[in-house]
């Protein structure tokens, strides 16, 4: 055991855990999903949990997008910070679209790398791989203290690359198919046995939204889901782990009557008013798995052409039926921390139940075989905020965020643990 008592991540302290404290990233978890399946009796540790310990709702960051939040929630800081805004970026200069996931885009260190720094013992599980290499930036796996993979590719991870060979393999299931619920059962699985085995001080399992995106709270595969997230989370919690519940995100439905996508196509508005390609949208929801959202969120930026008054066109956007927010680049960052070099000259969000797309011809929305459901915008930034430990003092939304999910559970740990002393 380590002297160390605090540990300052991103000018934030952190108290030392005397039980492992965990933070569980339930990808694209809107609150109703919780409350359907605790109603439905689905739930019955949560539902414990809730009574005895502390429930709140927290923000997400905007873009309520993956990459941005899962990267808030490890640096304990908004994009601003650690500099990841979405799934794809924009180099003006070069005039090329590049992944985020490159590590060399992440401007703040991790909870888990200043932990890990400090001595203690370090676990983080992602359902998709495009996550790992953020995430795990910084740790070193020579000494055995740090363990950072994906179930994606669970069976090729190596202990110099992982901290562990073959994860698929030692927890015993084989590796799931990426759009399945199964990706994020296998991330509670080892976190489980992670738990039991490799005892870490710091533990984060964060999971796909793959079921969110196409069913609604209380539908039956979304029931079954938090069924047998619940059933995890009884370990967890009887192993006497301090444990923040929390979502990198919420999830609305955006379809019409019909069953269509209800989309409000930016590009083609500015190919419109502007001539063709004069402009650049970018849909920072992109990534490789458009599978279940089409690429289509409640999240625009756009880069205008030279002479073109932003303000101007901030206006005409904001009178579209379905715009909620058309605002400069400045007043974007401002209000949603995002860092300015990363975001184009106008920053669009539209309303609960309506996406923004490119050009109607760029969308492949052949896959949808679901109405559509999706986030990004400001309907989707209320998500759960559960501890299993009484807190005193802790807020609620909107100054309680997502991000504050490692330092309540760190606090929450360093009271040490009920279960813990229970069972000695
Ligand atoms: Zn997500
Ligand atoms: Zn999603």
């Amino acid at each position: 055991m380590t002297a160390t008592e605090i540990v300052t991540v991103n000018d934030r302290v952190y108290a030392w855990p005397k039980v492992p404290a965990i933070a569980i990233c339930l990808d694209g978890c809107e609150p109703a999903y919780l409350d359907e399946a605790i109603d439905a009796g689905l739930m019955p540790t949560l539902k414990a949990i809730k009574e005895r310990g502390t429930v709140r709702t927290a923000h997400s960051v905007i873009p309520s997008f993956t990459n941005p939040n899962n990267m808030s929630i490890a640096t304990g800081r908004p994009p601003k910070v650690h500099g990841i805004c979405g799934n794809y970026l924009y180099e003006p200069e070069t005039g090329e679209e590049v992944m985020m996931n490159d590590p060399r885009f992440l401007r703040a260190p991790t909870v888990f790398k200043t932990f890990y720094d400090a001595g203690a013992r370090v676990a983080v599980v992602t359902a998709k791989d495009k996550l790992r290499a953020l995430l795990g930036h910084g740790l070193k796996f020579d000494d055995g203290r740090a363990i950072c993979f994906s179930s994606e590719k669970s069976d090729t991870a190596t202990k110099a690359e992982h901290g562990i060979d073959n994860a698929s393999e030692w927890l015993g299931r084989p590796v799931p198919e990426v759009y399945s619920a199964d990706l994020s059962e296998f991330v509670f699985a080892a976190g489980v046995k992670l738990l039991k085995e490799f005892k870490p001080d710091v533990m984060y399992l964060t999971t796909t939204d793959y079921v969110q995106h196409k069913y609604a709270p209380g539908d039956k595969e979304a029931n079954d889901f938090y069924e047998m997230f619940d059933k995890y989370l009884t370990e967890l919690d009887a192993l006497g782990a301090a444990i923040v519940v929390t979502a990198d995100h919420g999830m609305k439905p955006k379809h019409n009557a019909d069953g269509s996508p209800s989309v409000i196509y930016i590009q083609d508005l500015l190919d419109e008013w502007f001539g063709e390609a004069a402009a650049r949208v970018i849909l920072p929801i992109t990534d490789p798995y458009v599978v279940h959202h089409g690429a289509l969120g409640s999240f625009a930026t756009a880069y205008l052409p030279a002479g073109v008054d932003a303000a101007e066109t901030c206006a005409r956007l904001a009178a579209i039926d379905g715009v909620t927010v058309a605002v400069t680049k400045a007043e974007a960052c401002e209000r949603f921390e995002l860092p300015e070099d990363r975001i184009g000259d106008i920053v669009l969000v539209s309303g609960e139940n309506i996406t923004l797309g490119t050009s109607e011809d760029r969308h492949d929305l052949s896959a949808l075989n679901e109405p559509l459901r999706s986030h990004g915008g400001l309907t989707e930034q209320a998500v759960p905020f559960i501890v299993n430990r009484a807190m005193a003092d802790l807020g609620d939304a909107p100054s309680l965020r997502n991000f504050d999910a490692f330092n309540v559970a760190v606090a929450a740990a360093a009271l040490g643990g009920d279960a813990v002393e229970a069972a000695e």
